[in-house]
């Protein structure tokens, strides 16, 4: 038995294969070849392998999304067959003698650049899906270990480390838990993970081993442990662990329909963060009041190209109806810095989580802005739909939203377009600058929610994404309470209600504090919703 330690992001045991997950864009070698006919062959064989997988995807799609969704897998397999693609591949072979990795690196990079050039939207959304594509076959060509999707066994996740957006495209019911060699406890990944309640450990160093691939493995979550090759002693005694948990969530059930009240009467709203129309489940399952932050850039970063206004419609509207009139704030596009999407065509950045992201992007390509924000009042007529902006640093954006969405009101009355005329709309307070000046920005806005991840990061100066800062991280620090205390005295003066959306808001140490400060709502991954409730339940905020 082998035994490996990191450190712990998300609790819960699990028991499964390990299987290696490749970052999608590894440095492809170039190396060159004797046998040139043999390589072409190699190169033919791998196309063969690739269009066959996409032949499997397509038909798991089409049961899952339906037969549209689906055919993105069949314009894969157009591609890979198409004439021009090959023969590039071909003649790099020959002409340089390398070997067909290479040759179908060069040829993707050569037709990614020429579809974006092209003035056909249709052709240009295309160029993503040539790279991606040829990943595939480069991969099969490289022979190297990637997570099968197609298969029907759910295994162990290990990765280098995972990018929301490769974290988001997995199949959730093919994830036993979450391992990666880097990573930190407040990246989305992490965040991700909990949301969807799967054990994960980060920061894992050298020790996890692509050679682990395809062996028996248990993960202990709670301590940041994983047992390769476990002993019988081991297996029992995990066994014995993943029951009592089990047992644990089974009496936090018995809360379901509860209120959120402390034992000397104080109430409490407790909602649930989510990123995805499937979480939807999970938050009524936990009995969540409601949904205090759904992160729609999600929905951009499944997407190989920009969602449109039918497409996020669709999303909106069946994220309010699921919640049968309970509260659903959407937070509009928060992409940038660890969240990327390849099509935004964002710049490299020296500071990425100091730079174009989040509100900022809305407000300078106010195209995308509208998208969304059409999208989100007509969608606004199906329940009860909220409506919060990130990254704020100042009154004036936030004067300038207000007046882009009168615009956008006006736009759909013109066109007779339905659409609530109540929407709650507010802010985060994740920037310094927001809590300093939330006196202000009060008398603009319905509620504010504190974004604990950001505003610590920044606050503290320290990037959430960089494990190495660890021990320097305190979620707890007294300036970050400071600010949430100035920030729901200022919110509450102005008569507007404030909430904690950051992953601080699920700290069961925290609980108390954020009671006596007043704090209207918590809003958590839906599986420590029920946990919460119980600590806000044996609370009582007179004697603190
Ligand atoms: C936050 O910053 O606390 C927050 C809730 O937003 P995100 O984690 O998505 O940046
Ligand atoms: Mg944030």
């Amino acid at each position: 038995m082998i035994t490996l330690s990191g450190k712990s992001a998300v609790g819960g045991v699990a028991f499964g294969k390990m299987s290696f997950y490749e970052k999608k864009e590894e440095q492809v070698r170039r190396y060159t070849v004797e046998d040139v006919a043999g390589e072409i062959a190699r190169y033919q064989a791998g196309k063969v392998i690739a269009i066959g997988q996409l032949g499997s995807l397509y038909e798991k799609a089409v049961e899952e999304v339906g037969e549209e969704n689906a055919a993105i897998f069949q314009v894969h397999q157009m591609m890979l067959e198409d004439l021009d693609y090959h023969e590039s591949i071909e003649n790099i072979i020959t002409s340089q003698e390398v070997n067909a990795e290479y040759a179908v690196a060069v040829t993707a990079d050569n037709f990614y650049e020429m579809f974006k050039s092209m003035d056909d939207e249709y052709m240009k959304e295309r160029a993503a899906d040539v790279k991606d594509v040829s990943e595939r076959l480069i991969k099969v060509l490289e022979g190297r270990e990637t997570v099968d999707m197609t298969s029907n066994e759910p295994s162990i996740i290990a990765a280098q480390d995972l990018a929301p957006s490769e974290t988001i495209q997995l199949d959730k019911s093919m994830v036993l838990a979450f391992l990666t060699r880097e990573g930190s406890a407040n990246s989305h990944t992490a965040i991700l993970a909990r949301t969807m309640n799967i054990p994960a450990i980060i920061s894992m160093g050298d020790a996890l081993k692509n050679e682990y691939s395809g062996r028996e493995a248990i993960v202990d979550g709670f301590t940041g442990t994983v047992y390769i090759d476990p002993d019988a002693e081991t297996i029992a005694l995990m066994k014995e662990k993943q029951n009592a948990d089990l047992e644990k969530r089974q009496l936090l059930q018995q809360l379901k329909g509860k209120e959120n009240v402390t034992l000397d009467g104080k109430k409490i709203k407790i909602y649930a963060n989510i990123g995805n129309t499937s979480d939807v489940g999970l938050v009524l399952k936990n009995d969540a009041g409601g949904i205090g932050l759904f992160r729609s850039e999600f929905l951009y970063l499944e997407n190989n190209n920009f969602p449109t206004e039918d497409q996020q419609f669709q999303v909106y509207k069946t994220v309010a109806q699921n919640m049968g009139g309970k509260k659903v704030i959407v937070r509009t596009l928060d992409i940038g810095a660890d969240k990327q999407a390849d099509y935004f065509d964002l710049p490299k950045e020296e500071n990425p989580a100091l730079g174009y992201r989040a509100i900022r992007i809305c407000l300078t390509q106010k195209d995308i802005f509208r998208t969304q924000l059409r999208a989100l009042f007509r969608a606004s007529v199906f329940g009860k739909i909220a409506i919060m902006f990130p990254m704020i640093i100042s009154v004036e954006e936030v004067k300038e939203i207000k007046e882009f969405m009168e615009e956008i009101k006006n736009e759909l009355r013109q066109e007779g377009i339905p659409f609530a005329d109540n929407i709650e709309t507010g802010i985060m307070i994740e920037t310094p600058a927001a809590a300093m000046i939330s006196d202000l920005l009060a008398k603009e806005v319905d509620f504010f929610s504190i974004g604990t991840n950001d505003l610590t990061q920044y606050t503290l100066a320290i990037d959430r994404q960089n494990p190495k800062l660890d021990k320097f991280y305190n979620a707890h620090h007294e300036a970050i309470v400071r600010m949430i205390k100035m920030v729901v005295d200022n919110g509450h003066a102005e008569g507007i209600w404030v909430g904690i959306c950051g992953e601080l808001g699920a700290d069961l140490d925290m609980t108390e504090t954020f009671l006596k400060l007043g704090v209207d709502e918590l809003s958590v991954s839906p599986s420590m919703v029920l946990s919460v409730r119980k600590k806000v339940r044996e609370t009582d905020v007179s004697k603190l």
